[in-house]
């Protein structure tokens, strides 16, 4: 992903605000009406780049209204008002993976000071950092992380709720997509072979058994 360039006016407002006094720094500011053509740079830029696909979801919506997208503070704005504009720090989303991510903690660290540069010093699916397909995979509405080193694809599946697609289309409970299902299947779609795969298939087999059936 490529980050936002600031020009002209529009980088006039941002070297304003960076060069505020820390204690001057405040999440609002976003909103304020003099930072409307730096929000629209940032999202006509992330919404081209993105190819119009929210970065937690992947899902697309097919617009390029502002209106419809979320400016995305990956270190949420309200905890960290200094990395308002950080072209490192933005993307665009979704509403509804937006609004339960919140002000979620996504760092190792989360008393940091500095911008974190490094795809380690995440502990969600990061949208400049990370492969998205390392981590997260879809099926259809149905979500699992990769297997990896990390945990990032699990997490990200929880903060941003990325369930909520296959419940919808299955009018299914949450024990079908708790942790277990979920690792399997990244296990099962990283089977080195027949063996590993027959091996993952029977466990998830099992774990289906243990569900109660459909009424
Ligand atoms: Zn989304």
């Amino acid at each position: 992903m490529q980050p936002v360039k600031y020009g002209g006016a529009v980088a006039a407002i941002v070297q304003a605000y960076n060069a505020r006094p820390e204690n001057e720094k405040v999440a609002a500011y976003w909103s304020a009406d003099a930072v409307t053509p730096v929000r629209k740079v940032i999202k006509d830029h992330y919404i081209a780049d993105q190819q119009q696909l929210c970065c937690y979801c992947r899902h697309q919506l097919e617009t390029n209204n502002n209106a419809v997208w979320d400016g995305e503070h990956i270190i949420a704005r309200e905890t960290k008002p200094q990395f308002l504009f950080e072209p490192l720090n933005l993307s665009v989303s979704c509403k509804d993976c937006n609004v339960p991510k919140g002000t979620k903690n996504v760092l190792k660290n989360k008393d940091r000071k500095t911008f974190p540069i490094k795809s380690t010093d995440y502990i969600i699916v990061h949208p400049h950092f990370d492969e998205y397909d390392d981590h997260i995979l879809w099926f259809g509405p149905v979500v699992a992380a990769a297997s990896s080193d990390s945990d990032k694809g699990s997490t990200t599946i929880e903060l941003c709720d990325l369930t909520r697609y296959g419940k919808r289309c299955g009018n299914l409970k949450g024990e079908v997509f708790d942790q277990r299902f979920r690792n399997r299947i990244g296990e099962l779609l990283m089977s080195r072979d027949q063996g590993d795969a027959t091996e993952v298939l029977a466990e998830l087999a099992l774990q289906i058994k243990k569900l109660p059936e459909k009424k």
